[in-house]
């Protein structure tokens, strides 16, 4: 039977699909109806949307700050249940039996593998072939549903789907979001012990690790999803004393229930100048080993590049929308003789890692406590706003869930 016959509650009707749209930049989400596909083609996949998170660049995206066509239905960190598959796809990306009824998650773009970024420099993330769902594609052209705001999602072939383990809830998944990957591919790209185009844990299925020059004291700025996911992944790659600064309050709770061994609380020290006193007292004076920065202010970054000891690593993470520009003294990195580090998204193999890292230690980093918000696709806008607000650790949209 085709999707439209067994779907429909009234025969020979083509059933609709509800999704959170965003037409207008900066206005609220509006409810609309898209047909489902009739048929599936070969490699693709209609996935029944289970939980839907929203990321801070999709609050950017409202505000029109990323340049993208609308209307688009929002939305790149999903989880579903398969309920049709295309001819052709039987497996999942690490090569798992992939059938209808199985819960799924995806990595929101996909690199082409043949042009130069992909095939001859080995940084598939910059591939210009890459659009993402719930952000790069226009939802008045079928099939229409290609962002998490909304009952099903439609997967196009060559889409990375990648199969859940049953002992990993969908919150954790859901709660670590599109910045657990962010973070995993970040800070691999530090690890490398010396200046070098290749980390040594470009392998799939490899967490990144510290080499020992680097993880003594560590530095993350920011406490929001990103900043709490690079705690979780440097923690596990060895760091000895990771420092937080950020807020407010619940969120440097979050980051200590993380493991975080000091947090500082930038309303309690609004001066940059108080921090990088508190940094360095708290790291024999000399500054961290590595800083990654988790913000998305400019001025967050110069202030990071302080923190950092003499030969320090600096990773700029949390710059995904152009935030404007600072004042920036070069002589600070010849003098401090730094390493500056930027990440762009992240590559299939990290979704595996992020994948096993969650189910492997879901008692030491509770991801899934990170679900502080649900709200049913009717109200998206509020989860939207929840999230713009910073009220929220995470929001998230679970269809169906009861509007009152
Ligand atoms: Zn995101
Ligand atoms: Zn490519």
């Amino acid at each position: 039977m085709n999707i439209a016959g067994r779907l429909s509650k009234v025969p020979g009707v083509m059933p609709n699909a509800k999704a959170s749209v965003l037409e207008t930049f900066s206005a609220p989400l509006e409810l609309r109806e898209f047909p489902l596909p009739t048929s599936i083609e070969p490699g693709a996949a209609l996935i029944r949307t289970e939980m839907a998170g929203i990321c801070g660049t999709d609050v950017h995206l409202w505000k029109g700050q990323l340049p993208i066509s609308l209307p688009v239905i929002l939305g790149h960190e999903t989880v579903g249940r398969v309920e049709q598959i295309g001819a052709g796809l039987e497996a999942d990306w690490t090569g798992q039996p992939l059938s209808a009824g199985d819960r799924v998650t995806w990595t929101s773009s996909t690199s082409c593998g043949h042009c130069y970024y992909c095939a001859e420099k080995g940084q598939p993330t910059r591939c210009p072939q890459r659009r993402a769902y719930g952000i790069g594609y226009r939802c008045d052209q079928p099939p229409h549903l290609l962002g998490g705001y909304a009952e099903f999602h439609y997967l196009q072939p060559r889409t990375n789907i990648f199969k859940i383990p049953p002992d990993l809830p969908t919150e954790a998944v859901i709660g670590a979001g599109c910045a657990l990957i962010t973070a995993v591919h970040g800070i691999e790209r530090i690890c490398a012990e010396r200046c070098s185009s290749v980390a040594p844990d470009r392998k799939r299925g490899r967490m990144p690790e510290l080499p020992a020059s680097w993880r003594e004291n560590v530095i993350v700025q920011g406490a929001g999803p990103v900043g709490i996911a690079a705690l979780a992944v440097l923690k596990n790659a060895g760091a000895g004393q990771v420092i937080v600064i950020g807020g407010p309050k619940h969120r440097l709770e979050m980051a200590r229930r993380f493991g975080a061994d000091h947090t500082i609380d930038i309303e309690d020290l609004p001066e940059p100048a108080a921090r990088l006193d508190a940094v360095r007292q708290m790291t024999r004076g000399y500054g961290a080993d590595a800083v990654i920065e988790c913000v998305g202010l400019p001025s967050a970054v110069t202030e990071g590049m302080e923190m950092c000891r003499d030969g320090g690593k600096f990773l700029v993470l949390g710059h995904y929308c152009d935030g404007g520009t600072i004042a920036l003294n070069p002589h600070v990195i010849t003098r401090k003789q730094l390493q500056i580090f930027g990440s762009w998204s992240s590559e299939p193999r990290h979704l595996e890692s992020a994948l096993e890292f969650l189910r492997r230690t879901q008692r030491q980093f509770p991801f899934d406590a990170m679900v502080t918000h649900r709200f049913p696709l009717e109200r998206a806008d509020e989860a939207l706003m929840a999230t713009a607000g910073w009220q929220s650790a995470k929001s998230v949209i679970v269809p169906g869930l009861s509007t009152t």
